[in-house]
């Protein structure tokens, strides 16, 4: 756990969300520019790489899936749809691999979306919440994970991360992935998200002693695998955060019960697949160009991250 470094999760976002990487749009150069950048890291990693010698996933174009869009609240969502255009470049899944010791186990994937929204007319979508800290985590936990594995130190499941593109066209990557997974979708024993994880929000700013905490919205049918009692002794042993589950709770509020529909554990949720959100919170630089990584809470986005890798420790072991 004290191997997660605040100063790697700097050097992570501040490349991802820096003008050279534009606003990691799918469909353009620098989109191609992110899949590379995460490449590289996960071959410095160590990870498997599933495709021959490459981590590439190349998803053909897709009929959008607009299966969950309801008017309103996805209007943004489904206005970027028309933005999509297709040129020279491709949408791709960057997938390492972490092998298990014990092959015959059922494995967990991680995900989190590296493309955003390019530029707007104000300037670059710097996208260092959304979802340069996602990628941060997926990038730091697979280091630690795979170092500790060199020392001998192996989960007994293989671990898929699994950093997801056109996360921002409605799912497409995580969608694509789902229907074309690297180990049959049916020995998957739970996915873990990580998507807007850096920031503290305005309910959670008022007082210092508020700041750690992180969303937990999840959803399993097995009620074995993300259950309060598992997710409270980890956090209660390991990093004492408040796990605020007002997201998961449906009250019939417009918003809540649909925030389980706004990101990629959704694609898994809809395979009937245990499967977790981990998120910080809405803010005033959502989808802005001031979305920065000067803005980045880094003390908060380690702690968080920390608590991923106590989940996915436990998860991968027991
Ligand atoms: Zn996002």
């Amino acid at each position: 756990m004290n191997r997660v470094s605040e100063d790697s999760l700097r050097k992570y976002e501040y490349t991802l969300a820096s003008e050279l990487f534009g606003g990691r749009k799918t469909y353009t150069e620098k989109g191609l520019l992110t899949s590379k950048y995460i490449s590289g890291k996960f071959q410095s990693n160590c990870l498997k790489a599933p495709f021959w010698k490459s981590y590439a996933q190349i998803i053909p174009i897709q009929p959008t899936p607009l299966h969950h869009l309801s008017p309103g609240l996805d209007e943004k969502i489904s206005n970027n749809l028309n933005n999509v255009s297709s040129g020279n470049f491709v949408a791709q899944n960057i997938i390492g691999i972490l092998q298990g010791r014990n092959a015959k186990k059922t494995h967990l994937v991680i995900t989190a979306h590296h493309d955003h929204m390019g530029l707007s007319e104000e300037g670059v979508l710097y996208g260092a919440d959304d979802n340069g800290s996602g990628i941060s985590a997926l990038i730091e936990v697979s280091r630690v994970l795979s170092e500790a594995a060199k020392r001998g130190i192996r989960t007994k499941r293989t671990i898929v991360f699994v950093s997801t593109d056109a996360e921002e066209n409605n799912l497409v990557g995580s969608d694509y992935y789902v229907n074309n997974p690297v180990i049959p979708i049916s020995n998957t024993y739970c996915s873990i998200n990580c998507d807007m994880i850096g920031r503290v929000d305005s309910l959670h700013s008022v007082s210092s002693n508020l700041r750690n905490y992180i969303y937990c919205i999840f959803k399993d049918s097995t009620n074995r695998i993300f259950t309060n009692p598992i997710l409270n002794n980890l956090n209660e042993i390991y990093t004492q955060l408040e796990l605020d589950e007002r997201y998961n709770i449906d009250n019939g509020s417009y918003r809540v019960s649909n925030l389980i529909k706004r990101s990629d554990h959704y694609s898994f949720i809809r395979k009937g697949i245990p499967s977790i959100w981990f998120f910080s919170g809405f803010h005033d630089d959502y989808h802005q160009t001031t979305d920065t990584p000067d803005k980045i809470c880094y003390a908060e986005l380690k702690k968080r991250i920390q608590f991923v890798l106590a989940l996915v420790w436990y998860l991968a072991n027991n």
